[in-house]
């Protein structure tokens, strides 16, 4: 076929038959991704294009056009411009199967409105026991108070979750690995449950991303990312999306216009700049986390390395079967101890930032104490315990510098 994606003019052309977006891999597709020759006018990158007004010809055009589907057509600033459109597209390219993708302002939006989508009053839903917490408190605040109850459930039960659903379920949240512990979700048996009984599965893919776990191709209804982590990749940008399945969109589309959830061109644009990157971030991020996770769990300072590619996490037999590969995140149950102890710890550690957030290219740690944000399943650990945000510094410094931290944690007793 004569076509190049990068360089046809018409959205027909974009992708030729033999180079269709099935057979391209992920390293492939988050460089060449939503940069329509319309878009970018043959620049390399979309340029910024901002708008609130979108001028007509004459009122027999804007009538026209008002009342014509604007996906991807200019109409009004909220709608967007080619910027966000060439992020969305991006990442809708990254999910096979998916039928759309809307950005956010922030991960924490795109959790709430893509909820709002599918929730009415009097729906019931269920949400893993391991949840983002602000997760957790949208459905404990706001959606209470919308008359739709919450059942929350262990990560782990997998097809159990048959067990859990009521007469009134409406959908199922999932997060894998989950916030702070990284319980991995067996997604494929959950969708399977749900599918069977017409329930909605939405997944918060955040840790993963599509190219270490494809939702939408497993089946997943709605895979939700806060781009403010991976995507943007550099600390700098709140943003958040939703890809939507076959069938999904119109649902989500509508809630979003409703809600005037809209990101600055600005913003959008740093997201694609930081997508360019982000299989190779992810790849050296990943291989640096393992092997730190695996340095410190021959540590007698530390009892527990909650990392997915290592045995002492929960579900990681259905990680190494459905993941492509970790990122970099995880956390350490250290070995007794105090929170004095750890205090000193996180507080001496020079290439590691304290702060919330991650994704980013630099190392963060924060004190974590997972027992607060639970009410279907106990947490216990053997001591205080941390998570690492793994980034692009030399993986042996790193390792120098946790040293001296377990060294601090031994002499504070
Ligand atoms: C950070 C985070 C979010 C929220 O993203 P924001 O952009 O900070 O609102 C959602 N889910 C997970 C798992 C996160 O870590």
């Amino acid at each position: 076929m004569g076509c190049r994606p990068l360089y046809a003019q018409g959205e027909k052309c974009r992708v030729s038959d033999e180079n269709s977006e099935k057979t391209l891999r992920d390293a492939t597709r988050v460089v060449q991704g939503g940069r329509r020759h319309e878009w970018t006018g043959g620049i390399v990158s979309a340029p910024v294009w901002r708008a609130s007004t979108i001028l007509y010809d004459s009122v027999g055009d804007l009538r026209a056009n008002a009342s014509r589907d604007t996906h991807h057509r200019l109409f009004y600033g909220r709608r967007g411009t080619p910027t966000q459109w060439s992020l969305s597209d991006a990442l809708n390219d990254l999910e096979p199967g998916a039928e759309g993708t809307l950005l956010y302002p922030s991960g924490v939006a795109a959790i709430s409105t893509a909820l709002l989508a599918v929730l009415s009053p009097g729906d019931e839903l269920l949400v893993p026991d391991s949840a983002y917490d602000p997760t957790r408190s949208l459905a404990n605040g706001l959606l209470k108070r919308m008359g739709v109850t919450t059942r929350f459930y262990d990560p782990m039960i997998g097809a159990g979750i048959e067990t859990v659903i009521g007469p009134s379920t409406r959908a199922i949240f999932m997060e894998s690995p989950g916030s702070l512990t990284f319980e991995v979700q067996d997604i494929p048996a959950i969708v399977a449950v749900a599918r069977a009984r017409g329930i909605v599965t939405l997944l918060d893919n955040t840790w993963a991303t599509p190219v270490l776990f494809p939702a939408i191709g497993r089946g997943v209804d709605y895979s939700i990312m806060a781009c403010t982590k991976y995507v943007v990749g550099h600390s700098d940008v709140m943003l958040g999306s939703v890809t939507a399945g076959l069938g999904r969109y119109e649902a989500l589309r509508t809630a979003t216009y409703q809600l005037g959830q809209c990101v600055s061109p600005d913003d959008a644009w740093l997201g694609s700049r930081g997508l360019r990157t982000m299989a190779l971030r992810l790849r050296e991020q990943g291989r640096s986390a393992l092997a730190i996770a695996k340095w410190l769990k021959e540590q007698p300072e530390v009892a527990r390395v909650l990392h997915p590619a290592l045995p002492d996490c929960p579900g990681h037999d259905v990680f190494q079967r459905d993941f492509a590969g970790s990122s970099g995140l995880f956390s350490i149950v250290l070995n007794g101890g105090s929170d004095a102890g750890r205090v000193a710890m996180v507080d001496g550690l020079r290439h590691f930032g304290i702060g919330f957030s991650w994704g980013g290219f630099e190392s963060l740690a924060i004190p974590i104490d997972p027992k607060f944000y639970r009410s279907a399943t106990e947490w216990s650990a053997e001591g205080p315990m941390i998570r690492l945000q793994i980034g692009l510094e030399d993986s042996d410094d790193l390792i120098a510098d946790l040293a001296a931290g377990l060294a601090r944690f031994r002499a504070s007793g």
